[in-house]
């Protein structure tokens, strides 16, 4: 027990020490420093245990951080922003820095979030005006949504020229087309096909395609856009690749600008 207590302690203050003269990861939403990020059933090492960031937020916050064209200072400071299924890590960010900041979602049966602005479907946005929105953000959203192409079409309606979507999407690497099968209606078989049981498809690399159909100007952002040492710093690519043939290892976030 006193050995045990006196081992933790020795194994704490070595981590404090690493994580101050530079060892170790840092978030780059809520800043928390540790040896090494927490895992979850696809990758190691990828969750900030304090602020649940995860690759993709943290993809998105470097662009925001390290890009011109999608600094936050240009893009969501004195904007109106539409999150869609609001990823917690991130509102705080949004509330101080936009102007206006909106959430949404559809209230599926078994999701709940908390004091939601409005309760819509991305692909059927009737409450919202043609050309009102600035920002509209939807993270790892699109496979849940049956008709993916009209939330698409529905974006570009919502936005202001000049206007941004930003999406992620699982996706499996390498693979070109999206898959979907509408006779997978078992939780079974969609994760057998899709990952997750309530998925409708896997997306391939032509999601860039979809955006591009619908009038967007697309920019896909990966770790290739960012220093070894911030991408090993704030880990926007996994250090353990995942060997699940379903996984998504190369992170995307794909930014579109309605011209
Ligand atoms: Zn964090």
């Amino acid at each position: 027990m006193v050995l045990n207590r006196i081992k933790n302690k020795i194994y704490r203050s070595i981590k404090k020490i690493l994580t101050q003269i530079g060892f170790g990861v840092k978030c780059n939403i809520c800043h928390n420093k540790t040896l090494r990020f927490g895992s979850d059933a696809w990758h190691e090492f990828v969750i900030c245990q304090n602020c649940g960031s995860q690759i993709r937020h943290r993809l998105l916050m470097a662009a925001f951080q390290h890009t011109d064209d999608f600094n936050y200072k240009k893009i969501i400071e004195n904007r109106t922003i539409l999150h869609f299924a609001p990823d917690l890590c991130l509102r705080n960010f949004f509330e101080v820095k936009s102007k206006k900041y909106l959430t949404a979602d559809f209230m599926a049966e078994g999701y709940s979030y908390d004091s939601i602005s409005l309760n819509i479907d991305i692909s059927m946005m009737s409450v919202l005006q043609d050309n009102s929105i600035d920002v509209l953000l939807a993270l790892d959203v699109l496979e849940h949504v049956p008709n993916h192409l009209e939330a698409l079409t529905e974006s570009f309606r919502v936005l202001k020229s000049g206007g941004i979507c930003i999406f992620t999407i699982p996706q499996k690497d390498g693979l070109d087309k999206t898959f979907q099968d509408n006779t997978f209606v078992s939780p079974e078989e969609r994760i057998k096909h899709y990952g997750q049981w309530d998925h409708l498809r896997i997306y391939g690399n032509d999601f860039k395609e979809f955006m591009k159909n619908v009038g967007f100007n697309v920019t896909v952002i990966d770790e290739n856009f960012f220093s070894q040492n911030l991408v090993n710093k704030h880990v926007l690519f996994p250090p353990i690749l995942s060997s699940n043939p379903l996984a998504t290892n190369y992170r995307k976030v794909y930014f579109g600008i309605k011209n």
